[in-house]
């Protein structure tokens, strides 16, 4: 198959063009605006691979519909987007363009190419949206769970400008029949995630012996989900999903913010010790505004119907992250001056 990726130089969508070019033998074509988020360097282990090409192009660019004809896709992976929810804060518009008006942008020219190929025998065509869990907002109580049936409740303007996209695909499916399938994925970690995230920025800080900046009490949770477990999910769902379906993915993983950083500091105790505790760099800051509470996923449609499941736990997967970012601090280097210019 030919296969598109949006977003392919970031963390979630180099993960899977790394996983379709080892484990397939699928072409892919990367399309990706190379923001702050994009490094080409995390694909430099397939770069040179003949089934793998890279286009520069922002997602919101008309012309990505000649580029779609030209190609011919059998499946669209779209995960491009503006994916920091701080940034959100600060800034939405850049979240809106590209969230809400680049899935437009693409949904339209899938629709337009899709009109072409439906009835010729290479019509099987997939567009798979990757969404987050963050679109159903929060839940308070101790043992509820995001299912795919949850409504949509978001509170922040990334989560809003993710779940408006996944509103479009849906309407693109019922009114134009375009073959769609969506995913809505918990918290992912592991290498090559932009260091302001939390799991690389604490462990980069720590190293330095920078303060720890943990948001209010840390009491936060989340579910968490290494990212080669969620890469997996997308292609199991791409390939046998059911057109027009929605799958949650989680890890089963629920910490607080403060045990997963008090775990991280665990590790580089162990791993890369000071003459101090790296938990005694922890300080407490005024917590994110509209802070969702707990996020938690149930996964049992995506694994009864597709046979998917997490194959790594907290613990070992978090181990790997850890000791990945202690042996990949350039990289970490680089990416970050290239955000400051
Ligand atoms: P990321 O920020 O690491 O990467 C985003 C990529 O998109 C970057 O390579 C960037 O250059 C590219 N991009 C941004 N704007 C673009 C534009 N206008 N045109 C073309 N390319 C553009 O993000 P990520 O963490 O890899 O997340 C990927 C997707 O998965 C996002 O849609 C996000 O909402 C979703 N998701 C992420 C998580 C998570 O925990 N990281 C969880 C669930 C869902």
């Amino acid at each position: 198959m030919k296969i598109i990726v949006t977003g392919g130089a970031g963390f979630i969508g180099s993960a899977l063009i790394r996983f379709l070019i080892k484990n397939t033998n699928h072409n892919v074509m990367n399309i990706d605006k190379l923001t702050y988020a994009g490094n080409p360097e995390s694909l430099f282990t397939i770069n040179a691979d003949d089934r793998y090409i890279f286009i520069k192009m922002d997602i919101c660019d008309p012309q990505i519909e000649q580029l779609i004809f030209n190609y011919q896709p059998n499946i669209i992976f779209h995960l491009a987007a503006e994916s920091h929810v701080d940034r959100s804060i600060e800034d939405p518009s850049v979240f809106l363009q590209t969230n809400i008006l680049g899935t437009y942008n693409l949904l339209e020219a899938c629709r337009k190419y899709y009109s072409t190929i439906k009835a010729t025998e290479n019509s099987f065509f997939r567009f798979h949206h990757i969404s987050t869990d963050e679109v159903y907002g929060d839940l308070h109580s101790s043992d509820d769970l995001f299912t795919e049936a949850t409504a949509y409740n978001p509170s922040s303007p990334y989560s809003a400008s993710k779940a408006s996209s996944d509103h479009l695909v849906r309407a693109w499916h019922r009114t134009y029949n375009l073959p769609i399938v969506i995913t809505n994925c918990s918290n992912n970690y592991g290498p090559y995630q932009f260091p302001e995230k939390l799991i690389p920025l604490v462990v980069l800080k720590a190293l330095k012996g920078d303060s720890l900046p943990i948001y209010g009490d840390g009491k936060q949770i989340r579910d968490w989900l290494y990212v080669d477990d969620h890469v997996e999910a997308l292609y199991k769902v791409a390939v046998n999903g059911e057109i027009g379906e929605t799958y949650n993915i989680g890890g089963h993983n629920e910490f607080e913010n403060i045990e997963v950083v008090h775990e991280i500091c665990r590790i580089l105790d162990a791993r890369a010790p000071k003459y101090y505790p790296h938990r005694d760099l922890i300080r407490h800051v005024t917590d994110r505004q509209g802070h969702d509470l707990r996020y938690a996923i149930d996964a049992s449609k995506i694994e009864a119907s597709l046979g998917w499941k997490p194959k790594e736990t907290f613990a070992t997967g978090l181990e790997k992250t850890v000791l990945w970012y202690l042996a990949n601090q350039e990289w970490c280097q680089r990416i970050s001056k290239a955000d400051k210019g």
